[in-house]
Formats: structure tokens, sequence, C-alpha cells
């Protein structure tokens, strides 16, 4: 997977380390996991999908983490990427809406050792203000919108990865809040997400269209 991962442009060693260390057959319904270490997304049911690996190396390169940071995740789905972020950063926060999804991300990981990582069942849209601030943050989900309590609990001198856009396709944020609190909002690439559900997400919308 390290050799089609460095095919597909990812140059970071560290990065492509971490595919190393996380066996990706564990995270995968059972019925894909002899495909598990090519490049393809699976339905990992609940209606929601494991995205393919260059997806997560896309955003693991874009991240840029030395290994002391406190990383917030929005979306843990299987929780593969949620443990390829234990391996690159100090400790991982990850809310996942279902809570089914959510305990079973939990307990693949927990079982792999890591003790770096709290996964939560809640929307993630609200992020975790308990922890915050975070260095960085990612969303796996489709935002029509940027959620502000994301924003806010970025630190100064962090960054965030969100797809924005709307349930077809979305455009890759990277945006990066200055020390002086400037925001920078720069388009990385096009990806497709499944929507980024709850009341700062696209629920909202259908909750004003019901009023
Ligand atoms: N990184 C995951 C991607 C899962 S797909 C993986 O590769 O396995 C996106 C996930 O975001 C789904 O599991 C979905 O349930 C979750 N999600 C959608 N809206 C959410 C919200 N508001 N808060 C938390 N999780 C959300």
């Amino acid at each position: 997977m390290v050799e089609q991962l460095q095919g597909a442009g990812i140059k970071d060693l560290a990065v492509l380390h971490a595919f190393d260390q996380v066996p990706r057959h564990l995270f995968v319904p059972e019925r894909f996991a002899a495909r598990a270490y090519t490049d393809e997304a699976f339905p990992l049911g609940h209606g929601q999908t494991i995205s393919k690996p260059s997806t997560h190396a896309l955003y693991l390169q874009a991240l840029n983490l030395d290994g002391d940071e406190r990383v917030l995740e929005i979306g843990t789905g299987s929780g593969y990427q949620t443990a390829l972020l234990a391996t690159l950063a100090e400790h991982v926060y990850s809310i996942e809406r279902v809570p089914k999804l959510a305990e079973a991300a939990r307990a693949r990981i927990e079982s792999l050792g890591f003790t770096n990582v709290a996964v939560r069942a809640s929307d993630g849209t609200y992020g975790w203000r308990a922890y915050s601030p975070f260095d960085a943050i990612l969303v796996t989900a489709g935002a029509l919108k940027m959620p502000k309590p994301l924003l806010e609990q970025l630190r100064p001198g962090g960054r965030m990865l969100i797809p924005i856009g709307d349930s077809e396709s979305q455009q890759l944020h990277r945006i990066e809040k200055t020390a002086e609190e400037e925001i920078e909002d720069t388009v990385i690439g096009q990806v497709r997400f499944v929507p980024l559900r709850g009341l700062g997400g696209h629920d909202e919308t259908e909750r004003r269209a019901g009023e």
C-alpha cells in the first residue's frame, strides 16, 4: 500500500510510516478484508463509508503533524484514520455521530493498544470544548458551511481541514488561524464525502426548511 501511496504523490515519510503501522484489514467489514490494502473506499453500514487510503494520506500530509499536537477529528467512521493520527500526534479526540460506529471504532483502536485516543458519540459540529484549543482539526464529512465552534476551538497557529460544498462534491479547504487570529483559507483539492449531519451541518438546513 505504501508504494501505491507514493505513486499517488505522497512523499511525507512519517505519513507513509503510519500506514505501515496500522492494519487496515481490521477496520473494513470482513467481506472486504481481502481488498483492504487496495486504494478503495468501502461501505461501513449505517449509510457511511471508510475513505480511500489516498484520501487519508492527502489529509495527513496536509496536516503536517510533528508529534506533539492535540488533534480533533470529526467523523470517526471506522476509526482507521483515527489510528493513523494516533501514530502521528500526541493525542487524538474523535467524534462520531452514529453511536454503533463510535463503539466499534473505539474497540478496534483499544485492541491495537493505542492509549492516546478518545472517541465520543455526539454531534461533532459543536466540537469538543473541554479539550480545546486544538492544534489541528480535521472534518471527514462534507459540510455546507464552516461550523463556527470548530473555528473557535482551533488554536492560534493551528490548522484545519474541512470539505465544504453540496452533497455531490466538496472543495477541501485548509484553514490556518494565524497567531494574530486571522484566518487564511486555501482550497487544496476536490473531494466527495458523505454529508456532515448535525445542527451545524446539513440538518440545520433541513430543520429550517421544515419551519
Ligand atoms: N474517516 C472515516 C470517514 C467516515 S465517513 C473513515 O475513513 O472511516 C464520515 C463519518 O462522519 C460517518 O461515519 C458519519 O457518521 C460521520 N458524521 C457525519 N456527520 C457528523 C457529525 N455532525 N458529527 C460527527 N460525525 C459525523
